[in-house]
């Protein structure tokens, strides 16, 4: 196992953020997860994990050690008539396992192609997009205990799933490693285009959407047109969570803000598109210092160049105060800020 020292993660975030890490390794097979959690370097330190470093904001150097995850390997568990079980490796990219199940016409995931990261950073915060969420196929998630190096199976219901959210993301934050996952994906067709955007785009361009492959590439045209390529600009998507509000706040302020855009939920709670309520604030495509908000959607955080990670989290804290002033409502970073 190699052990680098004092080595820049610019490469490693999607913010492009040139902070240190004290010590940084690679895991590349599942039998030196071992090896890594008995490390000197391991035990003695703070650590974290990383795939792509698509959801992270680094503020300042790390001080501990920097696990990249590369496991890689898909196999076909079982299947039967209906379903089949796919077992992969956390190390694998998202979007490449998503082009995988279109070729292969397994329904369940594919109006999540081109989230960045990579497969085991997707139950973390149960990723989704255009109405799908990886809750709805994920079986199981398989991960290593950091303090034992003990192998635990967590099911569906013990993930604790929500928007956005995990038991990974909260009570076990950093207390497991994944290291695979199991989904369920359907043989039959199962398209899911009721999501606004997705079903104006096809109906716009007449897709056929009983075909797997034109709605993956819709959802590839869309998300192409409206967010950055964190290769040419950073960001780490969307930096917060949308808002979900009761019906007596709603109504106080629609009464102020009768343009608001508001959608019930399930539950009785109403959501209010975070993206919204910074564009009411003008924050869109507002570039400070080094920093800025997208123009072409205001719930990403952008670094034009150079920025550090403390520039832009002092961007990010005062988004959050000025639509706590207008709004009264409390915007929360989907992204880690570590
Ligand atoms: C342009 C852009 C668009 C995006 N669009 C979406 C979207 O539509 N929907 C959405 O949900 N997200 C979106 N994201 C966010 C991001 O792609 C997802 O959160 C993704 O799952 C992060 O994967 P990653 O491998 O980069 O995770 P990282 O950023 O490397 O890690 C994220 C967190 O998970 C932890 N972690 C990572 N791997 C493991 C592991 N194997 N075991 C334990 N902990 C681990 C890390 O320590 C960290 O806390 C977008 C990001 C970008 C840059």
């Amino acid at each position: 196992m190699d052990i680098k020292n004092n080595f820049s993660l610019k490469q490693f975030n999607t913010f492009g953020v040139d902070v240190k890490a004290k010590f940084l390794t690679f895991l590349e097979k599942e039998v030196d997860i071992k090896e890594v959690f008995d490390s000197e370097e391991f035990k003695n330190n703070p650590h974290i994990f990383l795939g792509e470093g698509s959801n992270v904001l680094f503020v300042n150097d790390f001080e501990g050690i920097v696990v990249v995850n590369k496991l890689k390997g898909i196999e076909i568990l079982r299947e039967d008539e209906e379903n089949v079980w796919l077992k992969i490796a956390s190390g694998e990219s998202w979007h490449d396992i998503v082009l995988f199940t279109v070729e292969k016409k397994y329904w369940g995931i594919e109006n999540m192609a081109l989230i960045p990261g990579t497969v085991g950073a997707a139950p973390i915060q149960n990723i989704g997009a255009y109405g799908m969420e990886i809750k709805d196929v994920i079986e199981d998630v398989f991960t290593f205990n950091i303090e034992t190096s003990e192998k635990k199976i967590f099911s569906k219901d013990e993930c604790k799933f929500g928007y956005r959210e995990s038991v990974f993301k909260n009570e076990l934050k950093d207390k497991y490693f994944i290291s695979e996952i199991v989904m369920k994906l359907s043989k039959n067709p199962k398209p899911n285009v009721s999501y606004k955007v997705l079903r104006d785009h096809i109906d716009k361009n007449s897709i056929d959407a009983s075909d797997i492959k034109k709605i993956s590439d819709a959802v590839i045209a869309i998300r192409q047109s409206k967010l950055p390529d964190p290769k040419i600009l950073g960001s780490a998507g969307s930096f917060f969570k949308n808002v979900f509000i009761e019906k007596d706040v709603l109504k106080k302020l629609i009464e102020k803000y009768p343009d608001m855009p508001n959608f019930e939920e399930g539950d009785g709670t109403y959501k209010i598109p975070a993206g919204w309520l910074i564009e009411m604030c003008d924050w869109k495509g507002k570039i400070v210092g080094r920093a800025g908000v997208y123009e072409k959607q205001a719930l990403v955080v952008v670094n034009h160049g150079g920025a550090t990670g403390m520039e832009i989290k002092i961007l990010v804290d005062d988004i959050i105060d000025s639509v706590q002033q207008k709004f009264g409502l409390t915007l929360v970073p989907e992204v880690n800020i570590i």
